[in-house]
């Protein structure tokens, strides 16, 4: 076992670089290959290149407490939450290396390694630091590195985005966040008030150009991402098997990230944010891989469907 450790990891010696840049933007992604790994100067923000348009963004599973940045505390700009978002980042990375060994290609991964308590990636820039000067040059390498990427990635074909996170709720199920509440879920499902929210939801540009599938299928049809994620084992709202979460439920709904990389100005991204629930999904290394293993199932069926 050790022997193999040892060969493995000059296997990835040799075939992956590790580099350092001030921050992680296009004209230093163009210059790598798949499977290199690239960081800001501060470590703050990771990138894992990828040859698949498919971006995971991970904005809450970081430990790295820097001592440049004080802890963010400025509730008087809105509800500061500081929590990490327990082994996403880990999860994240299950699900590119299961993607490499079974199909030879790799989605891309940017991990904010920045602890959520002194920078929250997923917020508008000034919740987000606390108007902290150091902690702005945080929010903008991430938020660089997430537009590099979906920009490099476009070479592939349109790009999905998933923005990865971890919910604490009482039902065991992924959340899937299209920027739709579950109130637009519940409206959409019975087929009522659906003229504006496909152009608001995180699927916007999907349908702006030429999507083959309808809005009502593509969150409760057979080839729905999260009827797809049912059919592979995992349980998923909004789907066919759930289509939405029941008044009262804890449910989130999507946030910045998503919001703002599946907007107009990314017109070849569409995608989700998916929270995670932990028991079997995020708690040990073999679940990581199992859901990895059901999340590229998915993603392929998905991708070839839609
Ligand atoms: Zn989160």
């Amino acid at each position: 076992m050790r022997k193999f450790s040892f060969v493995y990891g000059l296997i990835f010696l040799l075939l992956c670089t590790s580099v350092e840049a001030q921050v992680v933007g296009l004209d230093i992604l163009v210059s790598h290959q798949s499977g290199d790994i690239l960081k800001d100067k501060e470590g703050w923000v990771e990138v894992i290149k990828g040859d698949l348009p498919l971006v995971l963004s991970v904005p809450h599973g970081g430990r790295f407490k820097d001592e440049q940045i004080p802890d963010r505390d400025c509730p008087d700009l809105g509800r500061v939450v500081k929590g990490i978002d327990m082994n996403t980042k880990e999860l994240a990375m299950a699900m590119q290396e299961h993607f490499y060994r079974q199909y030879g290609k790799r989605p891309y991964v940017v991990i904010a390694n920045l602890s959520r308590s002194k920078v929250d990636q997923n917020r508008e820039i000034e919740l987000a630091t606390c108007n902290d000067p150091v902690g702005i040059k945080a929010w903008h390498s991430y938020h660089s590195a997430v537009a590099a990427v979906v920009t490099d990635a476009k070479r592939y074909g349109k790009v999905f985005f998933v923005d990865v996170h971890g919910h604490a709720h009482k039902v065991q199920r992924l959340e899937l966040g299209y920027n739709l509440t579950t109130k637009q879920l519940t409206s959409a499902y019975n087929h009522k008030n659906t003229d504006k929210m496909p152009g608001t939801s995180s699927l916007a540009n999907y349908f702006a150009q030429g999507g083959n599938k309808d809005f009502y299928d593509m969150l409760f049809g057979t080839f729905a991402f999260g009827t797809l994620l049912e059919k592979n084992g995992v349980c998923a709202t909004p789907s066919l098997q759930d289509p939405h979460p029941q008044e009262g439920e804890a449910f989130f709904s999507g946030g910045h990230l998503t919001r703002k990389f599946t907007a107009a100005d990314f017109p070849y991204v569409f995608g989700v944010q998916i929270e995670f629930h932990f028991k079997g999904i995020r708690d040990t290394d073999s679940n990581r891989k199992k859901f990895a293993e059901a999340f590229a199932k998915t993603y392929w069926e998905f991708i070839k469907n839609i």
